[in-house]
């Protein structure tokens, strides 16, 4: 298990060293801004969907190690996937770091998100880790209002 830990540890150590997507998409694009107050972390979601699928995606921002992992390993994860598939990720990775479900939630389809399960042992951190899904399900309702976690 320990070194599962520490995988994971090391994914999310190199998305917050060198985020990939962090890049401002071309308009016309959706976008919503996300923001913690608890933390700091603030977080703008750029969305190109075409046909009910996520063209392309991507992300500016400033924020701690796990906001910005959470959001490079999201644009990584939603980029080609279905409107309906990237709510249905949300879904599952919200119950992933918060436990809600108490762990018996199908982790099927999370993939390498798997890595923020430890999350949920940080109460303070899971809004770091949940910002940028909240951010992202506002852009794809278009919502131009500021998303925060308060
Ligand atoms: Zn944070």
């Amino acid at each position: 298990m320990y070194e599962l830990a520490d995988l994971y540890q090391q994914l999310i150590l190199d998305h917050n060293k060198s985020p990939r997507n962090r890049r401002r998409l071309e308009e016309p694009c959706r976008r919503a801004l996300g923001y913690n107050p608890l933390c700091g972390d603030r977080v703008t979601v750029y969305l190109q969907v075409e046909d009910g699928a996520v063209r392309d995606i991507a992300f500016e921002g400033t924020g701690c190690a796990i906001s910005i992992a959470a959001a490079s390993m999201m644009t990584q994860s939603l980029k080609g996937k279905s409107v309906a598939e990237a709510t249905e990720l949300f879904r599952k990775f919200h119950g992933l770091v918060t436990e809600e479900d108490g762990g018996g939630e199908s982790r099927a389809g999370l993939g390498k998100l798997e890595a923020f399960a430890g999350v949920h042992r940080f109460p303070a951190r899971v809004k770091c880790a949940t910002l940028v899904w909240h951010t992202m399900a506002a852009a794809l309702k278009n919502t131009a209002e500021l998303v925060t976690t308060e």
